[in-house]
């Protein structure tokens, strides 16, 4: 090879590697992780923050979590607690031993039981500061994702009713994440001048009976409709009368006992599922 030749490779090769640098395209990624009867959602956002909603039912989370994220990662920056009922905080204990975590951000309920005080004891020895949300508050986690906490109740019986609901937005695309609440507490939503609209929906507690009612849909307006569930659950999740109703408002609906850990990506426009 002439020295013209590799001066040229060499430019090329420059130009190659500073091209990919300067025109990566950023996403925002969602993974539910199929950990079961249960809710884990990992969300990456476009500059890097990394948010953990929930920790499903046991250590399956940290397969999971291993499947998804390259192997040197074991940093979350923000764990979301949705509400304290086992399939969303067991799994979250042993993470804590795994895991370096930024910030727990959760709702005001706290429930005098024996699966709260050992979650709470394990973030206070980790020393993990934790935030209490408060509905209508919102949080700017990046230049362009910005999160609105739609319900934050503390003092329902049914643990299910506290679930922390929040909605992200990333440019044009916009995700709901509702825990386990009943329709008890979309039907205040419904009533609420709050913009529930959402493209993307994980819907409410696993696809019970007892949530998704066909107004809250209809505010919601979802194109998406993904089903954290385990195969042959003692809940009869998803109930056939909660399908019904999320097919008649027209989302597509994806069950994680089907497809195993859902990963969607927005570059801000649309979701897209990825393979
Ligand atoms: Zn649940």
């Amino acid at each position: 090879m002439t020295k013209k030749l590799i001066i040229i490779s060499i430019f090329c090769g420059i130009l190659f590697l500073s091209s990919t640098f300067l025109f990566k395209i950023e996403s925002f990624r969602v993974d539910f992780l199929d950990v079961g009867q249960g809710d884990a959602i990992l969300l990456n956002l476009p500059q890097g923050t990394r948010i953990l909603v929930d920790g499903g039912p046991d250590n399956l989370l940290l397969n999971r979590l291993g499947e998804v994220l390259p192997w040197w990662e074991h940093k979350i920056d923000y764990v979301v607690i949705s509400h304290y009922h086992a399939d969303h905080i067991l799994g979250l204990l042993e993470l804590l031993n795994k895991y370096e975590v930024g910030e727990v951000l959760t709702t005001s309920h706290q429930p005098d039981d024996f699966l709260y005080h050992i979650l709470l004891d394990k973030l206070k020895a980790k020393n993990i500061p934790i935030v209490f949300v408060q509905t209508g508050q919102s949080f700017d986690f990046e230049k362009n994702v910005a999160a609105l906490v739609v319900s934050a109740e503390n003092n329902n019986e049914d643990y299910n009713n506290n679930s922390l609901v929040l909605k992200f937005n990333y440019l044009q695309t916009s995700l709901l994440l509702t825990g386990d609440l009943t329709t008890e507490i979309e039907d205040k939503l419904v009533k609420s001048d709050l913009n529930l609209q959402a493209d993307l929906l994980k819907v409410a507690h696993h696809g019970s009976r007892y949530a998704s009612s066909p107004e809250f849909l209809k505010k919601v307006q979802p194109k998406f409709c993904v089903i954290s569930v385990g195969k042959d659950n003692d809940f009869q999740h998803p109930h056939p009368e909660a399908l019904a109703r999320l097919s008649a408002s027209a989302c597509q609906i994806y069950l994680t006992q089907d497809f195993g850990t859902l990963r969607w990506q927005s570059e801000g426009f649309v979701w897209n599922l990825l393979d």
